[in-house]
């Protein structure tokens, strides 16, 4: 059975007392036994605060992002190493507000994956179209160029996650339908299924992000190809982050 996965996005939020509530939160209402893998994604500063506060549960560490390159005059950058250093296993690359916001391409996004498996760290893929795009039809054609420059690279997905998220269900409380997402998603293994190698698309876990909460969660993760989420606001308040991971209960998944 693939891994499930809902991992919190935290942005550009909290502050080291929030961020030691949101966790001591989330630590207290953890269902035991757990029916996913959680992943907590705060800001760099305080990666150091939430690994220490996770130790011994079974919740995983993330970054937000990660420089491409290894070491060296890269003044701001943060390398993959370091992250796994500080407790990482998981990177997100490519988010769309990296992709917008900071004019990040799909090739440097690209080299950010390889950057992070070579560190031995787990790099979460973001990919997704816009509204526009969606509304052209483009959504195949942009997500297969988003992972065709992994591919490009020589990369695979063994030991990667993707996360598809439409740029317009970002923030803005519209949700894609289980219907929407799971073609997309389903269109994603395929893809990557014929394009490198089949055993590797059945394993990968495909999470969808796009204003998921505790009462839309259940309906996208009974999807066949939707395998957890990539959860932005609500994320930032335990009970709202624990109820999107206990909807996999509900479907009778055990970790
Ligand atoms: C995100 O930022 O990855 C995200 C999915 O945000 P939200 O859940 O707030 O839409």
């Amino acid at each position: 059975m693939r891994k499930k996965i809902v991992a919190g996005n935290w942005k550009m939020n909290a502050s080291k007392v929030a961020a030691e509530r949101l966790v001591g939160g989330i630590i207290a209402g953890l269902p035991n036994p757990s029916p996913c893998q959680w992943v907590m994604i705060p800001p760099y500063p305080y990666l150091g605060c939430v690994d220490s506060a996770i130790q011994g549960h079974d919740i995983a560490l993330g970054a937000q992002d990660t420089s491409n390159e290894q070491a060296g005059a890269f003044t701001g950058e943060v390398s993959a190493d370091m992250l796994r250093d500080m407790g990482c296993q998981y990177v997100l690359v490519g988010h769309s507000e990296r992709r917008s916001l900071y004019g990040e391409s799909s090739e440097l996004v690209a080299q950010k994956f390889a950057a992070a498996k070579r560190a031995g760290l787990i790099p979460i893929l973001c990919v997704g179209e816009s509204l526009q795009q969606r509304e052209q039809e483009q959504t195949e054609q942009v997500v297969c160029q988003q992972l065709d420059a992994v591919l490009f690279l020589g990369e695979n997905f063994e030991n990667a996650v993707v996360a598809y998220e439409p740029v317009w269900a970002i923030g803005t409380g519209k949700t894609a339908s289980p219907e929407q997402a799971q073609g997309v998603h389903h269109m994603i293994r395929q893809y990557l299924s014929d394009k490198s190698q089949k055993s590797i698309a059945e394993s990968l876990s495909i999470l969808y992000g796009g204003s998921v909460k505790g009462d839309n969660a259940g309906d996208l993760f009974a999807m066949p190809d939707i395998d957890g989420g990539l959860i932005g606001g609500a994320s930032l308040k335990a009970d709202d982050f624990l109820a999107i991971g206990r909807s996999f209960i509900d479907q009778g998944v055990k970790a």
